[in-house]
């Protein structure tokens, strides 16, 4: 298995208290749990969804889908470049084709990853057997093993399974950034009895709750675990952000020392913020907010 020893990560990834007013006024604890850690390259829950999947394919190229900004694509290409495996990524935005690449795709790129462009109303379509056989050809990946967009199948929820593992015994509450919902799924059927989720989606319109419990159906035959979702801090939709939430992403750095991740990891930190301001959580309740991700560095120069 020395194939696998570049991605050998740091598990459990480390859990720590931040000592936070917005939080001790309301008598929680505030506890981060740093996934962020867990890799340098595939970087919090993305490692706990791909290596599974790598497992699965058994030494066959990949092929996987993203938007433009994809953490998941980034994660792919970089596995691909460690184990010396061919990678394809799907991108979404046919568009895209023959421009300038931005930095996120210039990594994926640089890594090795075949990109492979397609419109949008094809991208949409891309889980019916028929559009993904003709996506497959077209990228000349027809032999790859398929990883679906953002990782999140059943071997990704039974990999994250472990992050529930991991907190148990250490927090009433457990809060995670939600895109599709892999790491949820899997984190809430982790944790012991008495312990709860709550997710956070950054994408709006409300069918999270539908599609985290098809893959937990799928993964352990059945809705497990206690979870829920706060569907109020999305800041307009997946990549959307505000000034107030760069702000608030800005002293949050300054004042714990923790690179905050935009796009999830921002939403979270905010929005378990106004949920203690509006008592939400009972006093005595130690919250763990799961730090999924790290600025990706191109993005701050
Ligand atoms: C991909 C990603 C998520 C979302 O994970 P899902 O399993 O798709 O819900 C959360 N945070 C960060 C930083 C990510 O890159």
């Amino acid at each position: 298995m020395t194939s696998r020893t570049p991605l050998a990560p740091r598990l459990p990834s480390p859990l720590q208290e931040v000592g936070d007013e917005r939080f001790g006024r309301h008598g929680l604890r505030l506890l981060l749990k740093r996934d962020d850690l867990i890799h340098p390259d595939l970087i919090g829950n993305k490692w706990r969804k791909l290596v599974p999947n790598i497992e699965a394919a058994h030494g066959r190229p990949l092929v996987t889908f993203g938007g433009a900004y994809s953490n998941h694509l980034r994660a792919t290409a970089a596995a691909g470049r460690l184990l010396g495996l061919p990678t394809t990524g799907v991108v979404r935005g046919q568009e895209l084709a023959g421009r300038p690449l931005n930095p996120s795709l210039a990594r994926c790129a640089a890594d090795g990853m075949r990109l492979h462009f397609v419109d949008r109303s094809t991208y949409r379509h891309k889980t019916e057997p028929r559009t993904l056989a003709a996506i497959l050809r077209a990228a000349g990946a027809e032999e790859a093993y398929v990883v679906p967009e953002g990782g999140s199948n059943s071997a990704a929820v039974h990999g994250c399974r472990a992050l529930g593992e991991e907190l148990r015994g250490h927090a009433g509450v457990v809060a995670v950034a939600c895109g599709t919902g892999g790491t949820l799924a899997g984190l809430a059927a982790g944790l012991a009895a008495g312990q709860r989720a709550l997710g956070v989606p950054v994408l709006r319109g409300g069918f999270l709750e539908r599609d985290i419990q098809q893959l937990q159906e799928r993964a352990f035959g059945a809705r497990t675990g206690s979870w829920s979702l706060d569907e109020r801090f999305h800041f307009g939709g997946y990549a959307r952000t505000t000034p107030e939430l760069h702000a608030f992403a800005e002293d949050f750095e300054r004042r714990h020392g923790l690179p905050v991740e935009r796009l999830y990891v921002a939403k979270l930190l905010y929005g378990l913020v106004a949920l203690a301001d509006e008592g939400a959580f009972p006093r005595g309740t130690t919250i763990a907010a799961v730090v999924t991700g790290r600025p990706f560095a191109e993005d701050r120069a």
